[in-house]
């Protein structure tokens, strides 16, 4: 199982925040008292050129504490190659051995083939590297989809919680308005209720689609 702590991009983005108004150190100080596989940069949700900006801050200011490099997209819904390609140039020299792609909102049938591409890119620029995607899969029909990417490790989604608040479950193939019948997983089959227990569910059912487990990592964001 891998471990990721995410730096709260989304979370802030949803709010109408950015990083510079929380500043970096909180964040240092979060990374460093929790163990992790890999942590994220502290990138900007649809803004490579901050994003690179506060790679460069992060490496001046923290260089004890690595975080994996962050490609980012100028416009939801337009993922293009030249970002790709100009980011890589910056992010090639990362140690960090991981490197996210942070999807910009869309499903994953809209970008399967752009991604397949961009994986390979990151792939040959940095021999090795460990390859996740930031918000991906809706549902767990979305997250089989990022099955099909050739040479891509991971991703991570927060559908499965924000569904749970909405009371919406989700079953291998779909989503209904009720946890199935006979299922096997860790919550269904305790003394757990409530919204806790239709998110943890909803999380099995997500590591399920993944492949078990062993092809996919899964975060709240
Ligand atoms: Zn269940």
């Amino acid at each position: 199982m891998t471990w990721v702590l995410d730096c709260g991009t989304w979370g802030l983005h949803t709010r109408g925040k950015r990083y510079a108004e929380r500043g970096f150190a909180d964040l240092a100080a979060y990374y460093r008292t929790h163990s992790a596989s890999w942590r994220a940069a502290p990138d900007e949700y649809l803004r490579p050129d901050r994003t690179m900006e506060n790679w460069r801050d992060w490496q001046r200011l923290f260089p004890d504490v690595p975080v994996a490099p962050v490609i980012q997209y100028q416009r939801e819904g337009r993922p293009s190659a030249s970002e790709v390609l100009r980011q890589l140039e910056e992010y090639a020299s990362a140690s960090s051995g991981v490197l996210l792609i942070s999807n910009p909102g869309m499903t994953a049938g809209a970008w399967l083939d752009h991604l397949a591409w961009a994986v390979a890119e990151v792939k040959r620029a940095v021999p090795g590297v460990w390859v996740h995607v930031l918000g991906a899969g809706w549902d767990p029909v979305d997250i089989a989809l990022y099955r099909r990417v050739p040479g891509l490790d991971s991703i991570d989604s927060i559908a499965y919680y924000t569904d749970a608040q909405r009371g919406v479950a989700w079953r291998l193939g779909g989503k209904g308005p009720g946890r199935p019948d006979g299922c096997p997983c860790p919550a269904c089959t305790s003394g757990v209720r409530g919204m806790a227990a239709l998110a943890m569910h909803n999380a099995w059912v997500a590591l399920q689609t993944a492949g078990g487990g062993h092809g996919g990592s899964w975060a709240r964001a």
